[in-house]
């Protein structure tokens, strides 16, 4: 075993972007406990901040406190960052190692070392997980890369974590995310790929299949899968993953491209009718964008008829379907009323609005004015809105044409989903 001084923490910040904490376990944060413990670490603790109070007490014994962040969890995230610090000067310690990773470490780098990480973490944690909490790397950033073949890597410790307080809704099962693959060879202007990168890595059927077998040993009955195109590779090997969850009667569902699935051979193959019979019973489409010039500003690669037929075919397959959209700013009621439009002509089951935010390092983001966007950069991490929680973050982006249509549009939405059956997963 490795020697440990009081083992490590791995910490999940809250999110401002979820409408609701503790709806699935953090996967990131699992998956680094099991790299650790793979490599001899029995002492991991992993601790979902959720709505709870963080005792920093109990974790300065620790050797390490590893952070991971998404750019909606940053600013809590670097919060509890200075009170470690600050604990740390009180009681004269060197330790515990202060690192973070994630999403957010990966598009801003060094750039985060002035909060006081002594580690700042960008790509995979995977490799560099155990050295780094062994201090056998030079303090200030470390380069993760990324993993050349995912299945080497340890299963998630889904055991490191209580499952039970984890529901996707009040009456909903516990559910636990996979990821089948990693990557997103898509290229939207708002967004910002660099931790996967854009060449998909897949996980082989053999270790989704015994992935998912672990799960269901645990209890739990249904998997949410957060690839970001979980059917982008539509033949044998989704085919004899779908064969091998058959069987395992697990509930499931995944995010797609509008692309994937109205793809001639995706169609040809069936891909919808089967993997619907594996289980899957509700499929997510980033739309995004609600006629072609919208789509085309955010580089989604795609037209509106096609984003009408990929609703329609998943509909038709019989699975649950939601539906994301973006509010562009400065487009005011005229584009809120075709948002409503698109929803009101496609009827999906669910539909998430969300208000642009060019991610760090997305096109967008390097770039606003080419797409006639001023806003703050430094502030963007304190940008947000979701649903009740609203628009959060003056970074100057929007104004008050903005505000009007946003409520609008919120207000109609909310309506809408009164008249729409809860989704099952
Ligand atoms: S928004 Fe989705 S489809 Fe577009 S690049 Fe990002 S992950 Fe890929």
């Amino acid at each position: 075993m490795a020697a440990e001084r009081e083992g490590v923490v791995i910490i999940h910040p809250p999110s401002k972007m979820l409408e609701r904490e503790r709806m699935v376990p953090p996967l990131g944060p699992l998956q680094l406990a099991a790299d650790l413990e793979s490599d001899g670490y029995e002492k991991v603790r992993v601790i979902d901040v959720g709505g709870d109070k963080l005792d920093l007490e109990p974790l300065m014994e620790a050797q390490a406190i590893l952070l991971s962040a998404t750019t909606p969890q940053y600013l809590e995230a670097r919060e509890i960052c200075r009170a470690v610090l600050q604990e740390r000067g009180k009681k004269g310690l060197e330790y515990p190692t202060l690192a973070v990773g994630g999403a957010h470490a990966t598009y801003m780098g060094s750039l985060l070392l002035k909060d006081g990480w002594d580690y700042v973490c960008v790509g995979e944690g995977d490799l560099v997980v155990t050295p780094l909490v062994e201090g056998r790397v030079a303090s200030g950033l470390v380069l993760g890369g990324q993993v050349g073949d995912l299945n080497t890597l340890p299963m998630p410790a889904y055991h490191r974590i209580d499952i039970s307080q984890y529901r996707r809704s009040q009456e909903h099962k516990p559910t636990i995310p996979i990821m089948t693959s990693k990557g997103c060879p898509h290229d939207c202007s708002f967004c910002s790929n660099e931790v996967w990168g854009r060449r998909v890595r897949f996980y082989k059927p053999d270790y989704v299949v015994g992935l998912i077998k672990k799960i269901t040993q645990l209890g739990v009955e249904q998997v949410v899968f957060y690839d970001d195109d979980a059917l982008i590779n539509p033949g044998e090997r989704l085919q004899r993953i779908c064969k091998g969850i058959e069987p395992l009667d697990v509930t499931w569902r995944c995010n797609t491209h509008v692309n994937t699935i109205v793809n001639p051979r995706a169609q040809n193959l069936g891909v919808l009718e089967m993997v619907r019979d594996a289980g899957c019973r509700h499929i997510s489409l980033g739309i995004d964008g609600v006629d072609d010039e919208s789509l085309s500003y955010l580089r989604k690669g795609t037209t509106v008829a096609r984003c009408k037929e990929a609703v329609r075919l998943v509909k038709e397959a019989g699975s649950y379907v939601k539906v994301f959209l973006i509010y562009i700013p400065r487009r005011g009621d005229i584009y809120a009323q075709k948002m409503i439009d698109f929803v009101k002509d496609t009827d999906p089951d669910f539909v998430q609005v969300s208000v642009l935010i060019p991610m760090p390092g997305s096109d967008m983001y390097s770039h606003p004015g080419e797409y006639g966007l001023n806003f703050r950069k430094s502030e963007v991490d304190r940008f947000y809105y979701c649903g009740p929680k609203g628009v959060s973050g003056d970074i100057g982006m929007l104004d008050e044409e903005d505000h009007h249509a946003i409520d609008y549009l919120y207000r109609w939405l909310s309506d809408w989903r009164e008249s729409k059956p809860e989704m099952p997963i």
